[in-house]
């Protein structure tokens, strides 16, 4: 399983909330109608909390969705 890259914003600068720790990229699986894929998100950690940046939600999913249309 290959690991999409989606981020183009640098969160170097994001911490977590609760911890105030960097949050540091790590490849989330994510389910996506009939697929699952990795995306490489922010993730805290300490605590494991991942944002999702609205971005994503908002805009690349559909982005995913063509790639996965492609195969
Ligand atoms: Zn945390």
């Amino acid at each position: 399983m290959s690991t999409l890259k989606v981020l183009d914003a640098d969160f170097s600068s994001w911490k977590c909330e609760a911890c105030g720790e960097k949050l540091v990229p790590r490849p989330i699986e994510l389910g996506y109608l009939e697929s699952k894929f990795k995306v490489e998100l922010p993730a805290c950690p300490v605590c494991g909390l991942v944002l999702i940046p609205e971005d994503l939600a908002l805009g690349k999913m559909a982005e995913v969705e063509s790639l996965l249309e492609d195969k």
